[in-house]
């Protein structure tokens, strides 16, 4: 069977948002999805990231969180959409002169996967991870959110000058700790047809 990760755009902006608003520091949040099985000419599951909650109360430094997220756990438990909990995302920020180490997952994201995968009773855990660093553009730009270079890379502007460079990967990550790239799909939406291609 084929898969294939889709992140819905209002999602994406979830997620750029709570990493622009906390930078230089990382962001995360939990991830939820709803499974689509299709059948056709070949059986093609698609799992559509739908919804994305930052957890706002964790204690973030820069490259290094300190878990606590037991309080957007419960939320997320309260709100009884357990089953729909597909993983995490964080952010990884860089600056100044760095490059956006890419496709990188450390030590650390394994370990919290795990964790994460005992607390929700997981068999498989999806992590994804949005590199993010501030530029100052030479020229004036418009606002607005770049998908031309997708994937993975794409920018978004913040100001005439200044936006910031991201690129976006996702790992699966089973119990025992391995793990493997994948892409995460951004759909072209044709408001007006409400068509979805990708
Ligand atoms: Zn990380």
């Amino acid at each position: 069977m084929v898969e294939y990760i889709v992140m819905e755009l209002e999602c994406l902006g979830s997620v750029i948002t709570s990493a622009i608003e906390v930078y230089p520091k990382e962001t995360k949040g939990f991830l939820l999805d709803n499974y689509t099985e299709l059948i056709g000419s070949g059986n093609v599951g698609i799992i559509d990231i739908g919804g994305a909650y930052p957890s706002q109360t964790d204690r973030r430094r820069r490259d290094s969180l300190t878990e606590d997220g037991t309080a957007s756990s419960r939320v997320v438990k309260s709100l009884n959409i357990s089953g729909n909990v597909i993983g995490k995302y964080h952010s990884h920020p860089y600056s100044g002169r760095e490059k956006l180490n890419v496709p990188f997952i450390n030590d650390s994201d394994i370990d919290y996967a795990l964790e994460g995968m005992k607390e929700w009773d997981m068999e498989r855990w999806l992590e994804v991870i949005l590199s993010i660093k501030k530029r100052r553009y030479e020229e004036e730009g418009n606002d607005g959110l770049s998908l031309k270079n997708y994937p993975h890379r794409f920018s978004i502007r913040a100001t005439p000058f200044t936006g910031f460079e991201m690129e976006m990967w996702g790992f699966w990550i089973n119990k025992k700790g391995n793990y493997r790239g994948v892409d995460i799909l951004i759909p072209k939406i044709s408001r007006r047809k409400r068509k979805i291609r990708f």
